[in-house]
């Protein structure tokens, strides 16, 4: 594959969706850089007895419209270059959902699968530990992304909540969200980013008169935001008929069961050895031809190669930055529809702020209020940008750029620059 510079890329679509909305230029500079860039180093003792010290970032890209927002990723490949660009993308995202919330995006660089349970709980909380006050429920929250869950953000909450003191404790569990339900998470949270997505793929469909009920799906990555999407298309009738993860790709024309597979990710943490598929490769699996493709996995898995293999309608971005520039030339060259990632996952961040009202005003919505809620806001999103791309000639994700820049152009306007 070709070089993939995820930053730069970020900054490219920023420039272009700039020139699309006459952004100023003093504004447009200030978004071309996170306002903070903290990397840690925290030493943690692994089960063996041996001390090993871990590399962690958070990136505050902008605080402008509320607190830092944004994921924590578990991952070997995590580097400083792409947690700001996820930073930024995050900035973009609660801008265009209007979410008081401004972009930020954290990470420690290993592989999580290496490690035994409890070493997992000594990173998060030497981790947590290190960012010290750097995070705060409001002024930097962090989320789940990949590698991380609920269980993590409980470990994440509890080690801040026991470093500010016995008065302050219990006003602190908003410091994160994406938490298990049992420690103050939020109903429809661990679906929500795929729920999210769903309504975008619902409107889209209903838009381009094209029936959902009998199509057919391939999902890249099975874990949170992939799983789930499995799930809520099979309630659609969609069947999802090609999946793949780090540990290769299956291919079942009558359709996986989208549960039984979840199951078995949930069980050995791969697709790998599910008996309902036969193996293929990586090639096969983007040749395969269906109607839609949800990318689910990493940044960079669709670029100029796979867009000319990919036999499908429509790109719903699940990931963060999963088409490259030259592979979205294609795609859309070729006629298929992408619903771009800063739009296509915003379920997930806008389910998180439910989450920390809940948590602000000790409250539990029930499941069907915040489901209510997230497909107002998803279905607003998604007209609001396939308008401003009419208007404006843009693909649409320079018009979910474009959003969300206006929103944040005219906060700059009316607060100007201080002093
Ligand atoms: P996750 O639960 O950790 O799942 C990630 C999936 O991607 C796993 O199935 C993983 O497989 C697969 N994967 C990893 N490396 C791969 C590779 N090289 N090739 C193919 N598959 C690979 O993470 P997630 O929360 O679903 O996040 C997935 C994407 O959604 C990320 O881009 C994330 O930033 C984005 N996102 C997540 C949320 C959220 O709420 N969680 C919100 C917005 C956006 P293995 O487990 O086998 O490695």
């Amino acid at each position: 594959m070709a070089e993939f510079e995820f930053f730069k890329v970020i900054q490219g679509y920023l420039d272009q969706a700039a020139k699309a909305c006459d952004l100023p230029k003093h504004v447009a500079l200030i978004l071309s850089q996170p306002k903070n860039e903290i990397i840690v180093h925290f030493p943690v003792r692994m089960d063996n007895g041996e001390v090993r010290l871990f590399k962690g970032y958070r990136i505050q890209h902008n605080n402008m419209l509320g607190p830092f927002k944004g994921g924590i990723r578990y991952h070997e490949n995590v580097t400083l270059d792409d947690t700001k660009a996820l930073a930024a993308m995050m900035t973009w995202k609660c801008a265009l959902m209007d979410i008081p919330f401004g972009g930020g995006k954290g990470g420690v660089k290993f592989n999580p699968r290496e490690l035994s349970s409890g070493e997992l709980m000594r990173v998060t909380r030497r981790f947590t530990h290190a960012l010290g006050a750097n995070i705060g429920p409001e002024y930097d929250i962090p989320a789940p992304d990949v590698g991380t869950n609920g269980q993590i953000m409980a470990w994440m909450m509890d080690t801040y909540m026991n470093t500010v003191g016995h008065v302050e404790k219990n006003a602190q569990k908003r410091v994160v969200t994406g938490k298990s339900i049992a420690v103050g998470g939020s109903n429809g949270r661990e679906k929500a980013t795929a729920q999210g997505l769903i309504h975008c793929v619902t409107e889209w469909a209903r838009e381009k008169s094209f029936p959902l009920e009998g199509k057919t799906a391939i999902i890249q990555g099975f874990g949170n935001v992939g799983g789930h999407t499995g799930l809520l298309l099979s309630k659609l009738g969609v069947s999802t008929i090609a999946v793949g993860d780090h540990s290769g790709y299956l291919y079942n024309p009558e359709g996986f069961n989208p549960h039984k597979l979840m199951d078995h990710v949930k069980r050995t943490g791969a697709i790998a050895g599910y008996e309902g598929g036969q193996p293929v490769t990586r090639e096969e699996f983007f040749a395969v031809k269906a109607d839609l493709f949800a990318p689910c996995a990493l940044e960079n898995q669709v670029g100029v190669d796979e867009a000319k293999m990919l036999q499908v309608r429509l790109v719903a971005e699940g990931a963060n930055g999963p088409t490259t520039p030259d592979g979205e030339n294609i795609l859309l060259q070729r006629g298929i529809d992408i619903l771009p990632d800063v739009l296509a996952n915003a379920g997930g961040v806008t389910v998180s702020y439910y989450e920390w009202i809940q948590n602000k005003r000790s409250e539990t919505w029930e499941l069907e209020e915040v489901d209510a809620r997230l497909e107002t806001a998803m279905k607003r999103a998604y007209h609001r940008t396939r308008n401003f791309a009419r208007e404006h000639g843009t693909s649409m994700r320079v018009a979910a750029y474009g959003l969300a820049l206006q929103k944040l152009s005219a906060n700059y306007k009316e607060r100007d620059i201080f002093p």
